[in-house]
């Protein structure tokens, strides 16, 4: 196959510009392995436990779903994926300490002094 100069032309601007995306694609690889080393070597993240919270809206105690699956894993590493119902975005809640109680019963009555811990929460935010 024979080209003309013209098309030679072509070919080689062709092949400079898929050249450029390329080098383009890499150096953006580069930078998001560099971000990603300079994450893992950083100090780890420390965040407090506190009230229940949505980290997308911000919302106190709002609604959530879960879609999780069964599973078994060390109860120490137990996460909750949740998917708030007033943004309707995913987040991960990691249980941050335990009330363990043998009863239905026992747990009501934990979850009702809940109830009126996040109650007097939400009233000092409104005041
Ligand atoms: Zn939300």
């Amino acid at each position: 196959m024979t080209y003309t100069g013209r098309e030679v032309e072509r070919l080689v601007a062709k092949g400079e510009a898929a050249l450029e995306r390329i080098a383009r694609a890499v150096e953006k690889g580069v930078e998001l392995n560099e971000k990603m080393l300079a994450l893992a070597t950083e100090e780890p993240m420390t965040i407090e436990p506190g009230p229940p919270v949505c980290p997308f809206c911000g919302m106190l105690n709002p609604t959530v779903h879960s879609q999780e699956r069964a599973g078994s894993g060390p109860m120490a590493e137990m996460v909750l994926i949740l998917i708030c119902g007033n943004c309707d975005m995913s987040f991960v809640a990691v249980p941050d300490g335990w009330t363990n109680v043998a009863s239905p019963i026992e747990a009501q009555a934990i979850l009702e002094g809940r109830r009126s811990d996040i109650g007097s929460i939400s009233d000092s935010n409104s005041a």
